[in-house]
């Protein structure tokens, strides 16, 4: 069957798009990928999320918002995308169950945390290395760990990560944080947190699971080793866009290009969210961008009916 207008993508980008395609009477299909609700779901707290005056997790934010753009007719595919076609219209959306076309697509395919890609990453992951302080924290009680980055995520999921471990190590490659100031202050003053300055990761070692992280200092050159059960990466996001290589525009780290109207190149194909956006990657500009992509696809869709008549 054709439909109108199908999201692929189910975080917040996605989840708003569908609650305002749905109030415009488009009926949108939402293809939700595996994890439903995206990056947020894999978060613990949300505390800057405007009307939530009282922190609330990742997981409560995302049923809150699937709940609103089903309570207006939403239909949710739990089922991952495996190939588009988005040169021929209608355009052809396969997942990993069935095979869709629609006039309009939204893409928040939202993007992926980045890997060290350093020697034993792959081999530790989920035997010590994780990407989720949320979903592993619990583990690495009473253990010590490193956390390895700068910025708004290690911080936080290694301040999270304090309720677990004894012993909480943050890595970063410089001397100072890009973190917000606010989580810099409450890093400083946790007593769990230690920070190794001017320090690159270069090797994980363990017999089975991890005992140890392999690191220089970019400053002198200085090897050492530090004995640690667990490592947490947070070193950036990379554009879930391998889906759309040679079709939609991209710019050179790989994330979509649109215009301020979250059109792509292609007409009737819009983009919004982490997947085209490096700069602000926040829930409420995701949500914003889902928005602004939804409101052009109805008029994009209108348009293709004043066509028709
Ligand atoms: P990010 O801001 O891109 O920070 C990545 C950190 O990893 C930086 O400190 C960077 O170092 C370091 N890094 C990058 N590549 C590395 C490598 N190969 N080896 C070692 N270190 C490396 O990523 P993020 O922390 O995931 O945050 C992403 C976005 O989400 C940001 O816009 C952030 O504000 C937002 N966010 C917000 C909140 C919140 O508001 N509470 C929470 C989480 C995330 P340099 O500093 O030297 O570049």
């Amino acid at each position: 069957m054709e439909r109108q207008l199908l999201i692929i993508g189910s975080g917040p980008a996605g989840l708003t798009a569908a609650i305002y395609a749905a109030r415009a009477n488009l009926n949108p299909l939402l293809i939700t990928g595996y994890v439903v609700g995206g990056q947020i779901s894999l978060t613990y707290e949300v505390e800057n999320y405007p009307g939530f005056p009282e922190t609330l997790t990742g997981p409560q934010l995302v049923e809150l918002m699937q709940k609103q753009a089903e309570r207006f007719g939403t239909e949710m595919a739990f089922e991952q995308v495996t190939a588009v076609d988005l040169n021929t219209e209608p355009f052809t959306i396969k997942t990993d169950a069935k095979e869709y076309q629609a006039r309009a697509v939204i893409i928040a395919t939202g993007a992926t945390p980045r890997a060290l890609e350093v020697p034993g990453e792959k081999e530790f992951t989920g035997k010590g290395v994780s990407y989720c302080a949320t979903c592993d924290g619990f583990f690495f009680r009473e253990k010590d760990v490193v956390v390895v980055g700068g910025g708004d995520s290690a911080v936080e999921e290694g301040l999270f990560l304090t309720r677990f471990a004894n012993k909480v190590r943050i890595i970063h490659r410089r001397d100072e944080l890009r973190a917000d100031p606010i989580l810099q202050q409450r890093a400083f003053n946790n007593p769990k947190i230690e920070f190794i300055w001017d320090t690159l990761v270069r090797k994980i070692s363990g017999d089975g699971t991890v005992q140890a992280v392999e690191t220089e200092n970019v400053k002198n050159g200085k090897a050492a080793t530090l004995a640690t059960e667990g490592v947490f990466v947070y070193i950036g996001h990379t554009p879930n866009t391998q889906l759309f290589v040679d079709q939609l525009k991209m710019d050179e780290m790989g994330y979509l290009v649109t215009d301020q109207r979250m059109h792509t190149n292609i007409p009737g194909v819009f983009a919004a969210g982490e997947v085209s956006d490096h700069i602000f990657r926040q829930i409420v500009t995701s949500a914003g961008f889902g928005c602004m992509a939804a409101m052009e696809a109805e008029k994009y869709l209108a348009s293709l009916g004043d066509r028709k008549a």
